[in-house]
Formats: structure tokens, C-alpha cells, sequence
């Protein structure tokens, strides 16, 4: 039997958690009045608060429990590795199994031309590490002044100070002084908001000459690398028109730009593929990854280096004066291993390319007949609608359209108290579900 939570006084807990804990992405004194809920327990989608109260996880976590809860063969594999060897890396030639063993498997896994993986604690620090690397990259090719890197309005690739600066939400760089110099942004592929009447495709071609520009304008001998999200995540589950990467990889490979594909939530199978950079005909030189990787059950991320920048790295470049004490912490490769042994037994990646994803999308298209649904799309195990006040001339006001609070937030809310986790962006609900979901959890999350 799984372990059950002990009993505890929910409204003292609260009150601790107000006083002491710093939530990540919070305004603290609202969370101080209202108490935070109190998550205890998770099996297969559905997780329970204290008050026993049971919640379909629409949100996988934070995009990342792609196996869903309660998997006791991760929680045996982890503790078999503690138990043998809970923490080793010195960085001096010493290397440990777990380690060793999940890079041979993620290289089985990538797309042809990766052969090289560098581990970190998080996709924050992997898109760090990515900073670091083209940087290093094009001092070794003798390009000392190509450091420049190009990102997106709206993309999400992390909090840290470089995560947050290639990141594109205004909201974090107002704090800080961000973005730190060479790195630059364009306009992301919207359709929805700014397709402006045009055809998809030709907006899609439209939003990549976005980064031709910029290249053009920064100077092509200055530009390092172009940075983004297959799938658009936080910033609101943007799916590109078919047209945008294949473009943007034209672009790359015309200026000899380093293209980085951001999976940190689009790998591991939640966009039908492992690396979701297959699905939309990109090639690119790194893959950052995190999250599902292991399922999120312990942290962590790391990049997948291409052959290009890696012979380089490896040929000419010396020390790589990078690295963290938890790359390649043997307990995490251990879960890792195992996350990615049960995506494949259970055939997680085909089910979600094939038919559970065909019947998400199918189910999730249906809520467009809702009185208060606009635009509503999927991409694989990621979906967005849009909560619209006036639809086909008739007006659906109704007490979500808060205007001071935002209708996505009092969505999310409503959601929330009604069991069913989602995310709110604006006035876009969002969810990504665990994989493992079924068609009848499928129809309980949409009913
Ligand atoms: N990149 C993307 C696309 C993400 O969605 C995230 C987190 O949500 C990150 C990077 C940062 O990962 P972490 O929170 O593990 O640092």
C-alpha cells in the first residue's frame, strides 16, 4: 500500500507556511490572507489536499509529472541508489553508473547528431549552461564578439538571472535590472492575437522574418544563437503555424546561427515525440531539457549538445569552466532511468502522438461550442482556450469577467475549487495534462 499522509491541523500548517515560506511567483501578502492549499498526496492524475479533497491535475505539477503520481517503481529505484550510493561528483575523472547510464540513453533517445549530454539540477540552469556554451562555442571558432543571443517575447526558459533574461515576460524583467546585455528578443509566433486576417502559413513565414531582422540588425557576425520553446509554454501554450520553424531553421542555417530548442516541457513525449524538435521539422544544435525527464519526482535537467558545438568543445576548448555539484546526481539519473523505462514499456510517447492525443484534442475542440470559448487548440498533451465575452455577436457576461482580478484568474480559481487544476494566462486557460491519462479522466477534465 501507498504511504498515506498523517493527520495534521490544515489552519496551523497554513499559518507556518505564511509566516516562513517564500512561495516562488507570489505575491505574499494575498497568499498570507487566503492560506495556501495544502497538496498531500498524488496517485496516477489526481492529487489530494488536506481537507481530502480530490483534484484532477490538469496541470501535471508544473508541466512535469508526465507519469503521473504515486509510481512506486521510481520511489524503489531512488531509494535503491541512495542507499548504494546517494550522492558522488568531484570533478576530477571521477563519474558514477546512473550518470553514465541515463546519457547513453537519452543519446539512444535524441534525434540523429546528439551524442553528448551535460546534466544540471534544472531547465534554468541548463539554459544557462546554454549561454555558457554557444559563447564558448564562437570564442573557440575565433569569433570573439558573436555573443549575442536571441529569444522571444513571452518565452519561458527559467528564473535565474540568465534564464529570467532570456526569458521574455515583461513582468520579470521590470525586477532587477533584466535582461543582462546580449540578449535580445522578437515577436513570437501568436496567430491568434496578431495573425491580423492573414493565413496561418503566411504568418507563420511573417513571424519568422522577425528573426532575419534582428539578425540584421544586431549584425550576423554578432549573433550566437537563436533560443526557443517548440511549443510556446508559460507564455500561453502558443502553437506555431507550420510554417514558423522550418523558416526559422532556414534562417539559422543561412547565418550560421546556433538554434537551441527549449523541451523543457515539450520533451519526453508530451508533444507525441521524446524531442518535440522532430515533430516540427527544426535541427537543432542543443536541446535544453528538465521536468519530464523524471517526471519531476526529483530535479532534474541538463542540455543535449549536438555534434557541432560538442567537437568543438571537446576538440579545442580545454576546461569548461561550468558546471554544478548536482550534474549528473546519481539519485536523479536513477529516477530518470526508471521515468524513462515505464514512457517506454507503457508506450507514453505513441499514445500521446497517436490516440489518447487524438481524443484530447477531439474532447478539448468541443469546449469551442462553450457560450464563453473562443479559440481552443492542442498540440499532443498541451491545450489553450481563450474565455471570450462576445462570441458570434451575442454578449455571455457572466461574474468571471472580473475586471480587476482578470477572467483567467478567477477561471483558475473556480477551476480549482471545483477540482480541476488548470493554468491561467491572461484570459487563456491552460492544461497539460499527466500522459498516462485515460479517456474517461480525459472526459471528467473537459465535463
Ligand atoms: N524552460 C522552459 C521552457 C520552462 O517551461 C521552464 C520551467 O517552467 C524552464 C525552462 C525552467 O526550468 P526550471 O523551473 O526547472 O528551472
Amino acid at each position: 500500500a501507498k504511504t498515506q499522509p498523517a493527520a495534521f491541523d490544515t489552519r496551523a500548517v497554513q499559518q507556518r507556511d505564511s509566516a516562513h515560506y517564500l512561495h516562488p511567483f507570489t505575491d505574499h501578502k494575498s497568499l498570507g490572507e487566503r492560506g495556501a492549499r495544502v497538496i498531500v498526496r498524488g496517485d496516477g492524475v489526481h492529487i489530494w489536499d488536506s481537507e481530502g479533497k480530490q483534484i484532477i491535475d490538469a496541470m501535471s505539477g508544473l508541466w512535469c509529472v508526465n507519469v503521473g503520481y504515486g509510481r512506486t517503481s521510481i520511489s524503489e529505484a531512488v531509494y535503491k541508489q541512495m542507499e548504494t550510493l546517494p550522492f558522488y561528483n568531484s570533478f576530477f575523472n571521477t563519474t558514477n553508473l546512473p550518470a553514465v547510464e541515463l546519457a547513453t540513453k537519452l543519446v539512444s533517445l535524441a534525434p540523429a547528431g546528439f551524442n553528448h549530454v551535460f546534466f544540471t539540477g534544472s531547465g534554468s540552469e541548463a539554459n544557462d549552461t546554454n549561454v555558457r556554451m554557444v559563447r564558448r562555442y564562437w570564442d573557440l571558432m575565433g569569433y570573439k564578439d558573436r555573443h549575442t543571443i536571441i529569444s522571444r517575447h513571452n518565452a519561458y526558459h527559467g528564473s535565474t538571472v540568465a534564464g529570467a533574461s532570456l526569458s521574455g515576460m515583461e513582468g520579470m524583467h521590470a525586477q532587477g535590472g533584466l535582461p543582462i546585455p546580449g540578449i535580445v528578443h522578437i515577436g513570437q509566433p501568436n496567430y491568434v492575437a496578431s495573425g491580423r486576417g492573414m493565413s496561418e502559413d503566411a504568418f507563420g513565414l511573417e513571424a519568422a522574418s522577425w528573426l532575419e531582422k534582428k539578425i540584421l540588425e544586431v549584425g550576423p557576425d554578432k549573433v550566437a544563437a537563436f533560443i526557443g520553446e517548440p511549443v510556446q509554454g508559460a507564455g500561453g501554450v502558443i502553437i506555431p503555424p507550420a510554417t514558423y520553424w522550418p523558416e526559422i531553421q532556414r534562417i539559422c542555417d543561412m547565418y550560421g546561427v546556433l538554434l537551441i530548442a527549449d523541451e523543457v516541457i515539450c520533451g519526453f513525449g508530451r508533444l507525441g515525440k521524446w524531442f518535440a524538435s522532430e515533430r516540427f521539422g527544426m535541427r537543432p544544435d542543443l536541446i535544453t531539457f528538465a521536468k519530464g525527464v523524471t517526471s519531476g519526482y526529483v530535479p532534474l535537467g541538463g542540455v543535449m549538445v549536438g555534434e557541432r558545438v560538442a567537437n568543438v568543445l571537446i576538440e579545442k576548448g580545454g576546461d569548461f569552466n561550468h558546471g554544478f555539484t548536482y550534474s549528473g546526481h546519481p539519485v536523479a539519473c536513477a529516477a530518470a532511468l526508471e521515468n524513462i523505462r515505464i514512457i517506454e514499456q507503457e508506450q507514453l510517447v505513441e499514445k500521446v502522438g497517436g490516440a489518447s492525443g487524438a481524443y484530447l484534442a477531439e474532447r478539448f475542440a468541443s469546449l469551442r461550442d462553450h457560450p464563453l470559448v473562443g479559440h481552443a487548440d492542442s498540440c499532443g498533451f498541451v491545450a489553450g482556450l481563450n474565455l471570450v465575452k462576445n462570441k458570434a455577436d451575442a454578449v455571455h457576461d457572466c461574474e468571471l469577467f472580473d475586471p480587476e482580478l482578470g477572467v483567467g484568474m478567477v477561471c483558475r480559481s473556480f477551476m480549482f475549487a471545483n477540482g480541476v487544476i488548470m493554468r491561467a494566462v491572461g484570459e487563456r486557460m491552460i492544461i497539460a495534462p499527466p500522459l498516462v491519462m485515460n479517456h474517461t479522466q480525459i472526459n471528467d477534465m473537459i465535463s
